[in-house]
């Protein structure tokens, strides 16, 4: 099951579970649509993977299945 982190490890911002601009890696490194086509073109900084974009959980499932609530914030990985 996916963590749904809540934010962009690159610019913090904020991606709630049902944000259409998060992106993830196989690791679940997660970044905002932003980051990931200008600052990283594409590619996780973290681990050389690809993106995709990640699916929304329904509150439904949400409530039953929370989202992480646990932010990983390196922008230290993301070249500006
Ligand atoms: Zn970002
Ligand atoms: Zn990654």
């Amino acid at each position: 099951m996916l963590e749904l982190r809540p934010n962009c490890e690159c610019c913090n911002k904020d991606l709630p579970p049902d944000s259409a601009e998060a992106m993830i890696c196989t690791f679940e490194c997660t970044f905002c649509r932003e980051c990931v086509e200008r600052k990283l073109d594409f590619v996780c900084p973290n681990c050389g993977g690809n993106f995709v974009e990640r699916p929304v959980r329904l509150s439904a499932s949400l409530a039953k299945y929370p989202a992480s609530a646990k932010r990983v914030y390196k922008p230290e990985g993301c070249a500006a």
